[in-house]
């Protein structure tokens, strides 16, 4: 039987043909934590109506600024949204209620507010300098999993960019679960992956590990990648989220959604609005996989938050065979892309060669990809 198609989903949030959804209910979601049931909502959004003018979106501002709390504004197309945040916004709604160009105040219930969907109704694009991730078409990016040396990194590159990849991966800094593994190149694989970009127009996505390599990775990366062992990482979180840098967020291999996107929010709370989320397995007691692709997490995540989520299969799985079909599987679930490890020679590789794909089966891989695009009336970004 065909796939049928529509062109709206949850709540019309999101644009574009996707898989027909099973029944039109808007979304509910009762076991995710305590905190979406109880309690009194504590932060509220403002909702300007559309005739608002600069004036008084700058009085709410102030107001707000007045009782010592922090404003966040986000211009939509229609209308401008004012996100109260800090302290108990709620108990104070009243102080904005006299003043004018308000259409409505929203109570936030969620513990995460900047990452929510009640913050943000319309999905977050993050722009890489003309790569656009968080819109219909889905974003490949692709590369080994350290930067070994100039030679290897450029052949893949060349070869990923040449079948659609937009977005160059490689570990310069890499955080191993032994201190006597392979520990990266540092600097100067930052510099190769600089000369990759030069050579192929690839974006560079790479890992920083700690708070005083920031500035240093922003320096080289178009993207500074936060692992999964550095999800709760504070310190690490609001660095990345002053360094002026769109910020790729893995989730914690033991961490929940909430926490996940509670993580996000330390970064949007600096000010920085381009946190792309990053599904890559989670433990559980499954050991014939190196971690569980928890696949629920796209959709899901995509329904509580505006924010992009790729998927990330290759240290999900942690078997090259299995790297293609979850691939697919998280296209279908509506990921907004991919991080794919590859590599020459796999099985000469100084970290995750099980994981990783060589070119051949990259290659189809991205046939296999275009294909279901295809179908579901996408395309590669
Ligand atoms: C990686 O991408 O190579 C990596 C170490 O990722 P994660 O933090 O998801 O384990
Ligand atoms: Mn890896």
């Amino acid at each position: 039987m065909p796939l049928a198609l529509r062109s709206s989903r949850i709540d019309g949030m999101h644009s574009g043909p996707v898989l027909a959804a099973p029944s039109t209910r808007s979304p509910v979601h009762p076991n995710l934590s305590s905190s979406y049931r109880a309690g009194p909502p504590q932060t509220v959004i403002i909702v300007m109506s559309h005739t608002a003018t600069k004036a008084e979106i700058d009085a709410v501002v102030d107001r707000i600024e007045e009782i010592g709390l922090k404003a966040e504004l986000s211009r939509g197309e229609e209308r401008t949204l004012v996100g109260v945040i800090g302290g108990n916004a709620y108990a104070y709604k009243d102080a904005f209620s006299h003043l004018g160009g308000i259409h409505e105040i929203i109570p936030i219930t969620k513990p995460f507010k900047l990452a929510s969907r009640e913050f943000r109704r319309h999905d977050t694009v993050v722009d890489v300098d003309g790569v656009k991730i968080g819109n219909d078409e889905v974003v490949v990016m692709a590369g080994p999993c350290s930067v070994e040396g100039e030679e290897m990194l450029l052949e893949t590159a060349r070869h990923v960019a040449a079948q659609g990849a937009r977005v160059l991966r490689g570990g310069a800094f890499k955080p191993r679960t032994s201190p006597y593994s392979f520990q990266g190149l540092g600097e100067s694989a930052l510099k190769m992956m600089a000369a990759a970009r030069a050579e192929t127009g690839l974006k560079v996505v790479t890992e920083v590990v700690s708070p005083g390599d920031v500035a240093l990775v922003a320096k080289y990366a178009d993207i500074l990648q936060l692992g999964t062992r550095n999800m709760q990482n504070y310190a690490l979180l609001q660095e990345a989220g002053r360094s002026g840098k769109p910020v790729l967020l893995k989730r914690g291999m033991s961490s929940t959604i909430e926490e996940w996107l509670l993580a996000a929010e330390y970064i949007l709370s600096q000010g920085n609005r381009d946190v792309i989320l990053c599904e890559r397995g989670i433990r559980t007691f499954e050991t014939a996989t190196r971690f569980t692709l928890d696949l629920n997490a796209v959709p899901l995540v995509r329904e509580l938050s505006h924010l992009p989520v790729i998927v990330d299969p290759s240290q999900a799985t942690g078997r090259w065979s299995l790297v293609g079909p979850m691939s697919l599987a998280a296209v279908a679930a509506g990921a907004n892309g991919l991080i794919i490890e590859v590599h020459p020679t796999p099985n000469q590789a100084l970290s995750d060669g099980a994981q990783s794909l060589d070119f051949d089966a990259f290659d189809h891989l991205m046939a296999d990809v275009k294909r279901l695009l295809g179908a579901m009336q996408k395309q590669l970004a």
